[in-house]
């Protein structure tokens, strides 16, 4: 089987609540997604997804994802693709976000954390946007309530600092972007999880391998990405399913933010498209 053709399609998928807002001020108003097809001389045709968050979340960014496509995909045809390498009712965990004005967010937790049904897994993430200083403040002041803390800190060493005080587990994510940072979270002992973002890390293969490593060092893990629609979920909740169940921590959907024009819904269920969109043209086209 050979690699006959590749399509790219930019697909803006603005967030149906309007702007998704983090830490630091950043801010974004939807996906800019870029949906790669590529047809086979075998009748087969394989879909890839791309949607980083925003331009600040992570080094890659979407004119960079279509740029990479127009520089890779003539070096491409002709290759045989096989060789490149491939939930339920309700909502039982919560992730909040922190990481922004310190009283605020203790004040916001601690409500939270009195308002939801016993049992409910509560995540508060910082995306990195505290310092140390700032974390323990928080740390301090919520001992009492259960929740497991997700990158406070920028670096490892600082996570590390505030991982110190803590009584409760501590994941990073921001900081794991390739295996050198996962090993040297595992040398320094500096989380109990770990949360795979495919984008960020490199690709599907890419991700597999480090959370193959994290399941063998001991690491609870999430799989999930920087958003996307129905085949970047796909890819997520393949790579979910495919981790032990006993190290598997949850994934995330692009539910929580949600578009105006796809079919996934609202929910904890991640459900087969409807159909393909007609208008959507390729934003780039690469034939053998
Ligand atoms: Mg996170």
């Amino acid at each position: 089987m050979r690699i006959e053709g590749i399509r790219a399609y930019r697909v803006q998928q603005p967030f149906a609540d309007g702007t998704y807002r983090m830490s630091k001020g950043r801010v974004a108003d939807g996906f800019d997604s870029l949906i790669v097809e590529i047809t086979t001389d075998s009748g087969l045709t394989g879909w890839g997804e791309m949607a980083p968050l925003g331009n600040f979340y992570a080094p890659a960014f979407a004119s960079g994802a279509r740029a990479g496509v127009a520089e890779i995909a003539p070096s491409l045809l002709g290759l045989d693709p096989c060789s490149l390498g491939i939930v339920a009712d309700g909502y039982g965990r919560l992730q909040i976000k922190v990481g922004g004005n310190v009283h605020d967010d203790i004040e916001r937790v601690t409500a939270v954390a009195g308002a939801v049904p016993k049992g409910t897994v509560i995540f508060c993430d910082a995306n990195a946007g505290w310092s140390p200083f700032q974390a323990r403040q928080f740390v301090d002041a919520t001992r009492d309530l259960d929740y497991v803390f997700e990158q406070p800190c920028p670096t490892i060493a600082e996570c590390l600092s505030v991982r110190h005080v803590l009584d409760k587990p501590m994941v990073l994510d921001e900081s794991v972007t390739s295996l050198e940072n996962l090993l040297e979270i595992h040398h320094a002992n500096a989380a109990d999880g770990l949360t795979l973002k495919i984008s960020r890390i490199g690709g599907i293969s890419r991700t597999r391998q480090l959370r193959d490593l994290a399941v063998d060092l001991g690491f609870m893990v999430t799989v999930e990405d920087t958003g996307g629609a129905e085949i970047d979920t796909a890819a997520m909740a393949h790579l979910s399913l495919s981790t032990p169940e006993e190290h598997r921590l949850h994934t995330r959907g692009v539910s929580p933010v949600g578009h105006r024009e796809n079919s996934i819904e609202r929910t904890a269920c991640v459900r087969q498209p409807d159909g393909h969109s007609r208008r959507n043209r390729p934003w780039y086209r690469c034939r053998s």
